[in-house]
């Protein structure tokens, strides 16, 4: 019979595989004394843990990139294996389906995407899901371990279990989306939903724009606006996990009626509908609004008129939050590119300047990627928690978890 202390350092072990896994995930090269020296544990202990990854199959050892100053043998350079365990990630954006299977270290191994299905209902939505899950993991290698999905959806989702609790741009309600998914797959996966703007404040903390900054703020601006929120290195996600809905602070009293009920939401001003509107896109083609974007050499007036509420809005975030950096994503994204001089110079005037001078406003550095790259670390979140738990019932005959979906 096992000890308490006993039982103890098994749990401490098991801890530091993870942390350790967690480095070799995020950085993607790390040498064994780094690791040392940065996890403060001896060299031995932290070439058993390495060994054990090995053994695991998630992690290999390889030679140094280069030599390193000091004398004595160089220390090996710990990498993960892409092809050791791998999630798949999920984003369900209004008008599209993206879908990726993402290795062990980040790496997109796969990807597909398709249109949302046009009644966007739950059940048509999971089975063009399956089916594009199906394509992503034809490829996957033998022995591989499917070790978690990741759903990103842009609405209102409880933490506690993922349930999207209102996705008003899906037509969604109390949708139980992740458990109707993982049924659907056998329950051979665990699968996690998240808001799609939180996923993407993540995806650019951990991999992105906000790498060193340990307060960032990701806009999400797709037909509804919302907000990743990361202070202090930790997502804010308020009692429910329903933080972040920036879009609905009221900026206009006398504004446009607003979904949600009230007048002169922020997100009528600078969600997708009303940049479609200020450059004369069709109401139908909103889903091309960023070809639309990207083909205008000089925004109009009511394009500046965008630009001055966009830099409104992220003034009264940085007095509120004072983060070091605010990505905009999105639509944001190529809208930024024709307005970042109204959007600057109305920062500049409504932010306070304490805070103002700590804030760089950017643009993702995962591009279009940022929110599908959340999804996938949501998933592995997990598996650096405790690996050798994950792996236990880790799927890696993918024929069987689409057995029942063909
Ligand atoms: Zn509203």
């Amino acid at each position: 019979m096992r000890s308490g202390a006993g039982t103890n350092q098994e749990a401490v072990r098991r801890h530091n595989l993870g942390t350790l896994l967690g480095h070799v995930h995020r950085l993607g090269r790390i040498s064994r004394a780094s690791l040392t020296t940065t996890m403060e544990l001896n060299r031995s202990t932290i070439a058993g843990l390495v060994g054990e990854l090995e053994a695991l199959g998630l992690a290999e050892q390889a030679a140094p990139v280069a030599s390193r100053n000091g004398a004595g043998r160089p220390s090996p350079d710990v990498v993960p294996r892409a092809d050791g365990a791998y999630v798949l990630a999920v984003d369900v954006g209004v008008s599209g389906l993206e879908v990726a299977r993402v290795g062990l270290g980040g790496e997109v191994l796969a990807r597909v995407s398709a249109p949302i299905p046009a009644s966007r209902t739950p059940e048509a939505t999971v089975e063009a899901v399956v089916a594009l899950l199906r394509d992503v993991v034809g490829d996957a290698s033998a022995g591989s371990a499917l070790v978690g999905v990741g759903v990103s959806v842009p609405g209102l989702v409880r933490r506690s279990d993922g349930l999207v609790r209102l996705a008003p741009n899906l037509g969604w309600t109390d949708l139980p989306f992740g458990e109707v998914l993982a049924e659907r797959l056998g329950a051979l996966a665990d699968v996690r939903v998240g808001n799609d703007a939180d996923l993407g404040a993540l995806a650019e903390h951990v991999r992105g724009a906000g790498l060193d900054d340990a307060d960032l703020i990701y806009l999400s601006g797709e037909v509804g606006v919302g907000a990743g929120i990361i202070l202090d290195g930790h997502h804010l996600g308020g009692g429910g996990g329903y933080a972040g809905e920036i879009g609905h602070l009221q900026m206009d009293p006398a504004g446009q009626l607003c979904h949600c009920g009230n007048c002169g939401c922020w997100e009528t001003q600078i969600g997708a509908p009303a940049i479609a509107k200020a450059v004369g896109c069709p109401h139908d083609q909103v889903a091309s609004l960023g070809e639309f974007l990207a083909g205008m050499e000089e925004p109009n007036d009511a394009l500046r008129q965008v630009g001055h509420d966009l830099g409104r809005g992220i003034a009264s975030a940085v007095n509120l939050l004072n983060p070091r950096v605010v990505v905009l994503g999105g639509y944001l994204r190529p809208l930024y590119r024709l307005v970042r001089e109204e959007v600057d110079t109305t920062l500049h005037s409504h932010a306070l300047v304490a805070p103002r001078e700590q804030v760089r406003v950017t643009l993702p550095a995962l591009g279009a990627d940022t929110v599908l790259v959340g999804a996938a670390e949501m998933a592995f979140a997990p598996l650096l928690q405790d690996p050798v738990a994950v792996l236990s019932h880790a799927a890696t005959d993918v024929d069987r978890i689409f057995a029942g979906s063909a």
